[in-house]
């Protein structure tokens, strides 16, 4: 099913990032996590892209596993993809029954210098687009991509990929509602309208702070840095404390009018599980 299909919904709804393994000797271990939060049966699955790294291979292996159990959202980055990779990852979807794809750039290498074949996600997009059977996905920044020199410029350039044909954009992580809200009066002003799936990302360890931090540039309200403050030492506690402060994200965003969010989960079941518990109610269903 195209996911602009399942957009549509009235329902509220909760769909859920994975990550493939890096190497041979993880692929069983990712797959039984990846498979147990498939059998949660979220809305539906993204599988993110290693970009040029060994991992890349995995997301179609992973994918299609996933796609037995689950509606599977294949992300795809321009870094390592030229337009023969492209076509035969394409024709690989098509034979694993996957419609959906995200379309990215990906993080540049540390020693700099863009990708060749497909500078910008736009110019990716463009290309998937030209297969014709795809409902496209890209990715936008409440908080602003970190190269980009204004938001305005980054706001102009995410229309860029809407009118090359991204159908829906999933947003970066962000621990501040606000923060989101303000984004989608923006995006709306510069008449970007399709929709948009806040990204929520559960916080279950103190260690994890720094680097979704320094990966995503995100805003840490007080109130959460608070949190780790006080149960940071505490790993039961940490992870109890960011459960619910996302879960109390989503219940806010569903609050606020937003039918659909978007959890990473960083391939953690029980995670995914205690999220999808506290909303039963509102999602009219037990797991
Ligand atoms: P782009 O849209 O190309 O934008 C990158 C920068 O270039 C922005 O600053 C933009 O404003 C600017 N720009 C765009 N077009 C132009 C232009 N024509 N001229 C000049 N500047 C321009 N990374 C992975 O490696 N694998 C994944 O699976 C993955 N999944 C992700 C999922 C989500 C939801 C998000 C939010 C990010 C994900 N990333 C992933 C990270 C992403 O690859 C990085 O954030 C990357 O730095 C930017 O990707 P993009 O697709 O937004 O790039």
């Amino acid at each position: 099913m195209r996911l602009t299909e399942r957009l549509k919904e009235e329902k509220l709804s909760v769909s859920f990032e994975v990550f493939p393994p890096k190497t041979d000797t993880s692929f069983e271990n990712v797959l039984a996590a990846t498979e147990k939060i498939a059998e949660l049966k979220p809305s539906f699955l993204s599988v993110t892209y290693g970009a040029g790294g060994k991992g890349s291979r995995y997301t179609l292996e992973i994918a299609r596993k996933l796609r037995e159990k689950a509606e599977v959202l294949a992300h795809l980055t321009c870094v390592g993809t030229d337009r023969e990779s492209l076509a035969r990852y394409l024709q690989d979807l098509r034979k694993s029954r996957i419609e959906n794809v995200m379309a990215l750039r990906g993080d540049l290498p540390e020693e700099g210098g863009t990708p060749e074949v497909f500078p910008h996600a736009a110019d990716l997009i463009r290309e998937i687009r030209k297969a014709g059977d795809f409902c496209i996905g890209a990715a936008c920044y409440p908080e602003v991509h970190p190269e980009s020199p204004s938001q305005a410029e980054d706001i102009a350039r995410l229309r860029e990929k809407t009118e090359a044909g991204a159908e829906f954009l999933t947003t970066q992580m962000f621990f501040d509602n606000n923060l989101l809200y303000n984004f989608l009066y923006k995006l709306r002003e510069a008449g970007v309208t399709v929709p948009v799936l806040p990204g929520v990302m559960p916080i279950t360890a103190a260690n994890q702070v720094e680097r979704a931090v320094k990966l995503s540039g995100s805003f840490m309200p007080r109130r959460f840095v608070s949190l780790v403050d006080r149960f940071g030492g505490s790993p039961e506690a940490m992870k109890r404390a960011g459960i619910i402060y996302a879960t109390d994200q989503i219940v806010d965003l569903f609050a606020n009018g937003i039918r659909h969010v978007h959890v990473y989960t960083m391939n953690k079941p029980d995670v995914a599980e205690a999220i999808l518990r506290n909303l039963e109610p509102m999602l009219g269903q037990r797991f």
